[in-house]
């Protein structure tokens, strides 16, 4: 089985939202958060969990610094959500701290990594034969999704030192770009980010913002440019700026950057929406998703999995044969089976993301 590489999941934002606890195994949180408010919050059951991860191979995963702006998070529920860019700042702040304890307090399980020796530590540890069943320690790299709370770019040095390697500028619209739902330029503030960034040598994910800013963001940054969770427009009929046009998935590929697919049945078929019947989607899409970026790029060096489960998709919002993470490991057969070769398949599966690592990690 091949390893898997993920490219997004809210890991901090789980912990402290819903008070989740990643070393335990799914089934148990599922019948911890059974009657709570919780399932219905994050669009269905939860989806990760410390066995899961290692039933699918999961080496490596793109963990993100996220909160959202309040207006688009009324329910108090939310706890990462804020109102100014101090309040944003104070929850990247204490994400990054819940971190550095998960990595204190679970050294055997997951381990911080922002640069080249820690990379390799952890991908030695899943490449070998391994007949005592020893389970690897997970790979985090910490991304910050959407830079409300970097109040200046001055800023972004603590956020380096502190190991942040991939920088996503937009969630909604905000001080540096247009986002999700908020379209428009790169802003002047915008402009100082990136610099700043490439003199820091951040990876860029364009991720979240809009095209406008995506295509003159691109032209601009010198350092590496990703998407970590993002699907093609040209295959959905709804018209959202959250999916990646053709032109951007070329551009993207002209700069060796790598497109992270999610699973999210709404993202797959525009019409779905939750909670409709998660049967009605599977995992061809998800197929269908990547051959199109292949298609544009024309190899399979481009593309990998951006799950972005757990964060406000569950399981009922995941195609039809999707029960865990576990379960991404069923799309390496429909990979094959649509005339992907092994050499393919375990690119996308975890191989493109490994070298874009390679390539940009200090
Ligand atoms: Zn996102």
């Amino acid at each position: 089985m091949p390893i898997i590489i993920d490219s997004h999941e809210d890991i901090a934002w789980n912990m402290l939202t819903f008070n989740r606890d990643y070393t335990r195994p799914v089934a148990e949180t599922r019948q911890r958060d059974k009657g709570s408010r919780i399932p219905g919050l994050n669009y269905g059951d939860n989806l990760l969990g410390w066995p899961e991860f290692q039933a699918g191979r999961v080496a490596v995963i793109f963990a993100t610094l996220f909160a959202a702006p309040r207006r688009y998070e009324k329910d108090p529920f939310y706890t990462q959500a804020y109102q100014t860019v101090d309040q944003a700042w104070a929850a990247y702040r204490g994400q990054l701290d819940t971190y550095k304890r998960l990595f204190d307090e679970h050294p055997d399980k997951f381990l911080q990594v922002d640069d080249q020796k820690s990379l390799e530590r952890v991908i030695s540890a899943w490449q070998v034969s391994n007949p005592a069943g020893i389970q690897p320690a997970i790979g985090l790299v910490l991304l910050l999704e959407g830079a409300e709370g970097i109040r200046s770019p001055d800023e972004l040095e603590f956020w380096w030192e502190n190991g942040l390697r991939l920088l996503g500028p937009a969630w909604a619209g905000n001080q540096y770009c247009g986002g999700t739902l908020e379209p428009g330029p790169l802003t002047t503030a915008g402009r100082k980010l990136l610099a700043q960034m490439d003199d820091l040598r951040f990876t860029l994910d364009i991720s979240h913002m809009d095209e406008q800013s995506i295509l003159q963001a691109i032209d601009r940054y010198q350092g590496p440019v990703i998407a970590s969770h993002a699907n093609a427009q040209a295959l959905l009929r709804g018209d959202s700026n959250r999916f990646l046009s053709d032109t951007t998935i070329r551009e993207l590929v002209s700069r060796n950057g790598v497109i992270g697919i999610v699973p999210y049945n709404h993202h797959l078929v525009w019409e779905w929406n939750y909670p409709d019947d998660k049967h009605a989607v599977k995992l061809d899409a998800v197929v269908a998703q990547i051959d199109h970026i292949c298609q544009l790029a024309g190899d399979a060096q481009h593309v990998g999995l951006g799950s972005d489960f757990d964060g406000g998709l569950g399981m009922q919002s995941t195609p039809s044969e999707i029960d865990t993470i576990a379960d991404l490991q069923k799309l390496a057969p429909l990979l094959e089976l649509k005339g992907f070769t092994n050499r393919d398949v375990e690119n996308i599966m975890g191989g493109n993301w490994l070298h874009q690592l390679e390539q940009s990690l200090p």
